[in-house]
Formats: structure tokens, sequence, C-alpha cells
């Protein structure tokens, strides 16, 4: 695949989804695995499988398909930096906090170095391994600590302020988990995860197959 080459936005989250399973297919002692399996582990479709894998210029052989290892390492060297990105998580309440245990140590190149909160009562504490700042420092912290991925779990009225407060301290992309959308500037990535959306459409479909 071409360094320059920016792939759709759907195939990187399908390339993401395609790692952690493979994962487990290594940790069963699995080498090979065939598009149709991956397809079964998603839902998707096999040419769906094989469209993402061609885009990053990955082929398997009819007799065993893809190479598992191989494969989970160029997935690796797509999505991954190099060196690795550092993240923030931007109010410590209960999702915040359940966010920064969920990733401890889960993956080596995505790294939540910093927390912050404008409760007094949050800062200076240290949440599964990760400082809470003051809200207030944090464009001296994102600085010093190099953190270029923003994670947003503010109340939703201080959500646009936070967004705002973010770019100009120099991020790079955006998680924002609050159901507030927020507006930034194109050269940021902004992604805005709505958990209520997820279930009113859960919800919809269980309706519907209730008729
Ligand atoms: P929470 O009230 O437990 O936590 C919010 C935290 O943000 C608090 O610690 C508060 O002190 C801090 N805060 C407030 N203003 C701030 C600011 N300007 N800068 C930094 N920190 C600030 O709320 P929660 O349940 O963790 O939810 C957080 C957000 O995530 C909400 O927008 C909520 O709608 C959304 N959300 C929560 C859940 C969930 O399961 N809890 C699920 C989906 C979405």
């Amino acid at each position: 695949m071409k360094e320059n080459k920016r792939l759709p936005d759907k195939t990187v989250e399908r390339l993401s989804q395609y790692r952690r399973n493979l994962l487990t297919c290594v940790a069963n002692g699995k080498t090979h695995i065939f598009s149709h399996e991956i397809a079964n582990l998603l839902h998707i479709t096999s040419v769906q499988v094989r469209r993402d894998i061609m885009l990053i210029g990955y082929s398997g052989t009819l007799r065993k398909g893809y190479d598992v290892q191989e494969l989970i390492d160029l997935i690796g060297e797509i999505i991954d930096s190099q060196f690795g990105q550092r993240v923030a998580v931007i109010g410590v309440g209960n999702l915040g906090r359940a966010l920064v245990s969920y990733f401890k140590g889960k993956r080596s190149k995505l790294l939540i170095v910093a927390a912050f909160d404008t409760n007094a009562e949050k800062v200076d504490r240290v949440y599964a391994g990760v400082h809470c700042y003051h809200y207030d420092q944090m464009a001296e912290i994102i600085k010093k600590e190099n953190i270029s991925i923003g994670i947003i779990t503010v109340p939703a009225s201080e959500a646009a302020k936070v967004a705002e407060n973010l770019v100009i301290s120099g991020i790079k992309g955006i998680l924002n988990f609050t159901p507030s959308p927020v507006n930034v500037s194109p050269h940021v990535f902004l992604e805005e995860y709505d958990m209520i959306t997820s279930l009113e459409k859960v919800a919809y479909f269980v309706k519907k197959n209730d008729m």
C-alpha cells in the first residue's frame, strides 16, 4: 500500500476489528485463515473482507488463505503509528474512569497518559495509573506529554468548550463520547460516539422483528 494513501473510515474500523479477531486466532494456535472465516466472525460478507485486505495490498493463497501473523503485522503497520500515540481523557467521571481502566495495558501503541477534570477532589489523584490534572493545565500538559488524541467524557453542556480548548492545545484527533456534537477545524479528525443512537437502532430492529 502506498504510504500516503488514505483508507476509507469504514475500512479502518474493520481492519481494527480484523486484527482483534486475528489475535484471538493466534492465541488459539491458528496460523492461516480464509476470508469467509473472518467474514463469519464479524457478520459481514467475504467479498467485503477480501476487498479491505486487497486495499492494504495483501493477498492470501487459494489453498491456505491468509497467514494470520503476517496479516496482523501488516494491519499494525498501517493503522498504528510507528512510535505510538499518546492519549488524554477529559472528564474523569463514571465513563472516563471506565475508559482509563479498560485501556490499561491493552494497546502498546495507544497510551492514555493523562486525564483532566475540573473537580478539585479528582485533581492530582491517579486513576488506573493515569494522573489526573486540573483542566486549566490541559494546554501545558498536552504539549509537555506530546499528546495527540483527546477523549471527551464531560457532561454534554461542556463538550463544545472542551473540544475548542483541545484544538487550541494542538490536539490532532478527538473521540467525543458526549451526546452533544462538537465542531472542530478540518485538520482535526473527529469521531462522535453516541451510545443512545446505537441503543435506539437496536430497539428499532427489535420492535420490527416483533411485528
Ligand atoms: P459524570 O458526571 O460521572 O462525569 C463527568 C466528569 O466531567 C466529572 O468528573 C466532572 O467533574 C468532569 N467535568 C465537568 N466539566 C468539565 C470540564 N469542563 N473539564 C474537565 N472535566 C469536567 O458523567 P459520565 O457518566 O462519566 O458521562 C460523561 C459523558 O459521557 C456525558 O456526556 C455522558 O452523556 C456521556 N456518556 C456516558 C455514558 C456512561 O455510561 N456513563 C455512556 C455514554 C455516554
